[in-house]
């Protein structure tokens, strides 16, 4: 497979082919983020992707897994997308599902009716940044979308049958906005009910560039975020992971079932964190 700049994929499409069929973001302005800042987006001609699922259809047959990258490949045409999965489905007789990066606007820039179709092409997870149910801080770290947009693409695309993997982001509000955006999150969580859910932290990493007056939180104050929104969640059916290399521990847990578990084990954690500073790194960032 070819790639150019970075790859990022989610960690739980470890083991799929990966496709890189847009380069960068078609949003690129969160300033929380870092993945494809300096990249210039842009689509990479139907020829050259038809061609590489060709190679890659001799070479690994047996494939069930498909990633489109880069940053919500949902964002393109319905038509684009309708065709790169046939051919997928054409190339490959095992296949049994394709996931990407999506946003809010993307998923609703489709009808229902488009929905379905790509659903039936075998389109299954949609991972989606919510970053945080408040509508302000939205505003400020420059998502470019709205907690209620994102919320209702949620619902439009759980109802056509796919799995939306939503992410949230621990810190983003800062020491001053930790409250309000544990709590708005919550609560937006509780509307969405996402069927999988992922904590990740903020971390400060060159290429992001946070509002003015924000302050980092302590790995403490990371963990006690969390806690206040796992205390507050109301999930009827999900699953929950905070695994990602920038939590300061691997956790994963079923909703309704394990809540409890998960916030009493962070609970005895806390002591142990450290509250003036970030905690140790991930090596990766
Ligand atoms: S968070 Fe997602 S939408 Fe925002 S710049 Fe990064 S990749 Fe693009």
């Amino acid at each position: 497979m070819q790639y150019t700049d970075r790859l990022f994929r989610p960690p739980a499409e470890a083991r799929s082919l990966i496709f890189q069929v847009a380069y960068g973001c078609p949003h690129n302005t969160c300033r929380f983020c870092a993945m494809y800042k300096g990249v210039l987006y842009k689509l990479r001609p139907q020829v050259e992707v038809f061609a590489e699922f060709a190679r890659a259809a001799q070479r690994y047959p047996q494939t069930r897994r498909v990633f489109l990258a880069d940053g919500d490949v949902m964002a393109l045409s319905f038509e684009r997308l309708r065709s790169m999965l046939e051919e997928l489905n054409r190339l490959f007789p095992r296949l049994a599902r394709v996931n990407l990066y999506a946003n809010g606007r993307s998923i609703l820039s489709k009808s229902d009716l488009e929905l379905s179709a790509l659903r039936r092409l075998k389109l299954s997870t949609l991972y989606l940044g919510l970053e945080s149910g408040d509508e302000e801080l939205l505003l400020k770290v420059d998502k470019g979308e709205s907690a209620a947009g994102m919320c209702l693409a949620v619902q439009r695309a759980q109802r056509a049958g796919f799995k939306c993997s939503v992410m949230i982001l621990l810190g983003i509000g800062g020491c001053e906005g930790s409250a309000c955006h544990a709590d708005a999150t919550a609560a937006l969580l509780n509307r969405m009910q996402p069927r999988l859910l992922s904590a990740l932290r903020f971390i400060d990493v060159p290429g992001t560039d946070m509002y003015p007056g924000y302050q980092t939180l302590s790995e403490f104050g990371a963990v006690s975020e969390l806690i206040r929104i796992l205390q507050g969640l109301e999930l009827e059916k999900s699953v929950f992971r905070a695994n990602h290399s920038s939590n300061p521990v691997p956790l994963e847990g079923r909703f309704p079932r394990e809540r409890d578990a998960l916030i009493a084990l962070l609970l005895e954690l806390l002591p142990r964190l450290d509250q003036h500073g970030p905690g140790r790194l991930p090596m990766s960032l």
